[in-house]
């Protein structure tokens, strides 16, 4: 089912004051595909659920689900929730303690009026699709928190919806579990056919997930595109930054080259060869993500795009080092493979490539 919104706008009324919590939102969600909304805690990811969902109304705009109008101000239409075809998982799972796992998952099924075999079948199906098969009767304290997800998700699925959303649903598992519920709800959704819409603040998470990111900032979307694309071909500050590390260096174009454009930075003509670049003059700022350096024991600098530079500081993460290093007064940040024979102090030769440089205009 394809979502569509239309100059969506939401203000809150607090202490006097006007908050503006969705200003002006266009999108389209794709049908049976995984669409995140990324952006930081209090950007209006939520509040932009709720929309969706009807548990909040928008000052103005228009929602429509498939060929339905869900909401539209102009034409005075709402259709409440439970009318909507939709499910939503919550940060807090919001699964019932005082229930075991089948009254969970079947509690919507009755609300519904249902009939009784009916709901036994369904909600035996989807507790085989989530793999809590025997887990029936099982009293939803006595349960991981991984399991519990797990309710969650089946809860929402089993009255079969058009679309499914969830809100920061990983954010309260441990970061082992957060992993392994992430692969799996990407197992899950991948062969379901549905239309998901997930909302995290979390770049890992909307990177690994997604077919869709729309980044939101103070209220709008940003930039749209799929993972790949929000992360190597952003051309916008904000996005480039928020969903990873990345070094920033100021610089002018000087010239453009049949592979791309060159750049004057204070670390030296730089090569860029990635877009379309802004014309000669223009004041830009490079950004270089630290997969793209490759750093090197030389005292020499050779070839294009590398530079002379000094290790200021190391540090192990586990799978990797963060190398700081320091060409002239710049600083830029590195990862180093953990086995590499490095110590503060060493002089190293950057390679930046140059297709790992993307220009963000100024
Ligand atoms: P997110 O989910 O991205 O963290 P929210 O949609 O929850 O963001 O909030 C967007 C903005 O609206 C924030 O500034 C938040 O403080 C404000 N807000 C959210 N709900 C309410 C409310 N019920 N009353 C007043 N302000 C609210
Ligand atoms: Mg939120």
């Amino acid at each position: 089912m394809e979502i569509q919104i239309k100059d969506l706008n939401k203000n809150y009324f607090s202490e006097g004051k006007t908050i503006t919590a969705l200003s002006n939102v266009n999108l389209t969600i794709p049908p049976n595909k995984i669409f995140t909304l990324l952006g930081p805690s209090g950007c209006g990811k939520t509040t932009l659920l709720r929309c969706i969902v009807g548990l909040e109304m928008p000052d103005s705009g228009e929602i429509r689900i498939g060929e339905e109008i869900v909401w539209s101000k102009d034409r005075e239409i709402f259709i409440p929730p439970e009318r909507r075809g939709l499910s939503m998982v919550f940060q807090t799972y919001a699964i019932w303690p005082h229930m075991d796992v089948f009254d969970n998952v079947a509690f919507p099924l009755q609300v519904r009026n249902e009939p009784k075999e009916e709901i036994r079948k369904k909600v035996e199906k989807t507790l085989r699709f989530v793999q809590l098969e025997g887990f029936e009767n099982r009293p939803a304290t006595k349960l991981s928190g991984g399991q519990q997800q797990r309710v969650a998700l089946a809860r929402a699925l089993a009255p079969e919806p058009k679309v499914i959303l969830f809100d920061e649903p990983l954010s309260n598992l441990d970061a082992k579990l957060r992993e392994e519920t992430r692969k799996e709800l990407r197992s899950f959704l991948s062969k379901l056919k549905i239309t998901a819409v997930y909302v995290t603040h979390d770049r890992i998470e909307a990177l690994s997930l997604s077919d869709t990111i729309a980044v939101m900032k103070d209220g709008r979307i940003m930039e749209i595109g799929t993972p790949k694309e929000i992360y190597f071909d952003s051309e916008q500050q904000f996005v480039v930054d928020f969903v990873g590390r990345t070094n920033l260096i100021e610089g002018t174009i000087v010239s453009i080259e049949n592979d791309g454009p060159r750049i004057k930075t204070p670390i030296g003509e730089m090569a860029c060869q990635k877009q379309m670049a802004p014309p000669i003059g223009s004041p830009v700022m490079v950004s270089v993500r630290p997969e793209f350096i490759t750093v090197k024991i030389e005292k020499e600098e050779k070839g294009r795009n590398t530079f002379r530079g000094k290790v200021e500081s190391l540090v192990f993460i586990g799978e990797a080092y963060e190398g700081e290093m320091r060409v002239g007064e710049t600083r830029l940040i590195t990862k180093i493979a953990p086995t590499f024979n490095l110590k503060e102090g060493d002089e190293v030769a950057l390679q930046i490539d140059p297709k790992g440089c993307t220009l963000i205009r100024q």
